[in-house]
């Protein structure tokens, strides 16, 4: 195992500049999925393209044994609508897009893990490598899995890069680690008419208003305090001119919970205040809800594997285990309704360098991570159990 890392190990800054220089949004992967797809062709690894070409699924690779389990690895592989602000020779090559959650690093850790195994097997358990479209927008984890990526599959695992994490470090918590999701869009019909006049319209500016600070104040105060829940309106529509009252208002946001309970009381009390905002302003409210992301909670016994796995690794100062949950959300949550799986936090922050979070323009990383990275998942399928994980799932 050691010489194929060491082969494909200086190759790991050059796949992810290569997708940094060249980011793809969500849906429109088709580029990254053609490099990745003539890597693997290169090294003779049988793979598919899935996903209308916007995705790679690896066969599975069999194992010493044969009845050991199988384990798949994820990476997503979108980027975000964004402008660079790095100075930096690998910056963004496409206005707009930019490689801003680190899905650059992942790709390119699991491919350098993919080249690296295959040269390597057979290893103790069968393994697969699942490149994934669309994680930003929250639909390509579910896709993959109607494409059939987890057949055969015992378990999943995935790394994310963290800016707040020293590069040597990582994260692996049992339970809960991200939030429910629901985002929702609510459209408010009123009336316009001459700003002077407001008595003779339905002001759908001034209704908006007082559904917004009345959601602010009524979700948090009508959930129980010992569970989080957070409403966010993200995007409010309405009206081209100072004098003119327009005709309707949007609202775009999110609710984010740690449980399903909670999002769906959160998500009635959206609609029942809707109802009454509507009544006593005399407007007409409609709400849109999208499909519910579960929360992401990783399996016990695979965050425990992980954790000692990369306690010999790393060192076990260096494994972060209590990490508190993120009211973010992760699609990789749509694999762990499946099948039992662990996402892995990345330590990604430079000592030298001010990094910026996920999701900003100057976001980067320290590079080290591609190797920790890559060594950590070869790793854990070299030394993943024979047999526990051959278990009923129970989720
Ligand atoms: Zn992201
Ligand atoms: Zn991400």
């Amino acid at each position: 195992m050691e010489a194929q890392l060491t082969r494909v190990l200086p190759r790991l800054s050059q796949f992810r500049r290569h997708f940094h220089r060249n980011p793809e949004l969500s849906g429109e992967e088709y580029s990254t999925t053609e490099y990745l797809s003539k890597q693997l062709t290169a090294a003779r690894i049988p793979h598919r393209v899935a996903a209308g070409k916007r995705g790679v699924i690896t066969e599975i690779v069999e194992p010493a044994d044969p009845g050991a389990p199988a384990v798949a690895m994820r990476a997503d592989i979108d980027a975000l609508p964004i402008q660079e602000e790095n100075d930096v020779p690998y910056r963004s090559k496409k206005p707009g897009v930019m490689h801003a959650c680190g899905h650059d690093v992942h790709s390119a850790i699991l491919l350098g893990t993919t080249l690296a195994l295959y040269r390597a097997r057979p290893s103790p358990v069968a393994w697969k490598s699942i490149f994934q479209p669309c994680e930003e927008s929250g639909r390509g984890a579910c896709e993959m899995v109607r494409e059939g990526a987890l057949e055969g599959v015992d378990a999943i695992i995935a790394l994310h890069v963290d800016p707040n994490l020293p590069v040597g470090k990582v994260a692996i918590t049992p339970g809960p680690r991200t939030a429910f999701c629901q985002d929702f869009a609510i459209e408010i019909i009123g009336q316009g008419g001459h700003g002077a006049r407001p008595h003779t319209t339905v002001d759908p500016i001034a209704t908006a208003a007082n559904l917004i600070t009345l959601l602010y104040q009524a979700i948090p105060r009508q959930t129980d305090a010992r569970q989080p829940v957070v409403i966010t309106v993200g995007a409010m529509k309405a009206g081209h001119t100072s004098n003119v009252i327009p005709e309707t208002a949007l609202l775009q946001g999110t609710i984010r919970t740690l449980n399903a309970a909670v999002a769906t009381h959160a998500r009635d009390t959206v609609e029942r205040l809707c109802a009454s905002v509507a009544q006593a302003f005399n407007a007409r409210i409609s709400t849109l809800f999208d499909r519910l992301l579960p929360g992401m909670a990783n399996d016990p016994q695979i965050a425990t594997l992980s954790a000692d796995v990369a306690g010999r690794l790393l060192g076990p100062e260096n494994v972060l285990r209590n990490e508190p949950p993120s009211m973010g959300a992760e699609d990789f949550a749509d694999y762990l309704q499946a099948i039992p799986g662990c996402m892995i936090g990345l330590g990604a922050k430079a000592d030298d360098r001010k990094i910026t979070p996920l999701h900003t323009a100057t976001f980067d990383i320290d590079e080290t991570a591609l190797l920790i990275g890559t060594r950590l998942l070869t790793a854990l399928v070299f030394e993943w159990p024979k047999s526990p994980d051959n278990r009923e799932t129970d989720n």
